[in-house]
């Protein structure tokens, strides 16, 4: 899930998608599913959507919706806020934290596509924007004459060297 609990997950278990240790699957349900690479293991925890409604039960004292949720879900049991279920999670190779396993270019637009994310049509190999289509659409390179700007290093600076020439424009049209 996205939204406040993505960062929560991120936050208290230490997964990043940078480390390739938390995956983002969009399915609009606050559900996360913690899977143990070295035996297999996996639970899906998904949060009630019957916590918010009990706020009132569980700290009626409480004034103020926000700091009565925040307190009634330090009072309420686990069994209130979540259900557990354990399930089994196919992973392949090409799904775990580590470098790269496998590069391939997209046939139609060069694109290097990692970790076997191609696809095959008609015997070329495809990026999924070139062969599904993509969240974006009319994509127009772009280029700008400052792109070409890049950071002196400290010898270079001594020798008051200037920086180096604008490499010419690239334009996709
Ligand atoms: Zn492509």
């Amino acid at each position: 899930m996205d939204r406040c609990t993505g960062d929560a997950v991120a936050h208290v278990t230490g997964a990043k998608l940078g480390r390739r240790s938390l995956k983002f699957m969009d399915y609009g349900i606050m559900a996360a599913t913690f899977v143990n690479l070295e035996t297999g293991k996996a639970f899906r925890v998904i949060s009630t959507e019957d916590a918010r409604d009990l706020a009132s039960h569980y700290a009626p004292e409480v004034l103020g919706k926000y700091e009565q949720q925040l307190e009634a879900y330090k009072r309420m049991p686990d069994s209130v806020l979540f259900r557990v279920e354990e399930v089994e999670v196919p992973l392949s190779e090409f799904d775990l934290p580590g470098p790269t396993r496998r590069k391939v270019s997209c046939n139609r637009c060069g694109q290097v596509v990692r970790d076997h994310r191609e696809v095959a049509v008609n015997g070329d190999n495809l990026c999924q924007p070139c062969a599904n289509g993509a969240y974006f659409k009319d994509a127009r390179e772009v280029t700008w004459p400052e792109m070409n700007w890049a950071p002196v290093s400290g010898k270079q600076k001594a020798a008051g060297s200037k920086r180096s020439e604008p490499l010419s424009l690239r334009v996709q049209t």
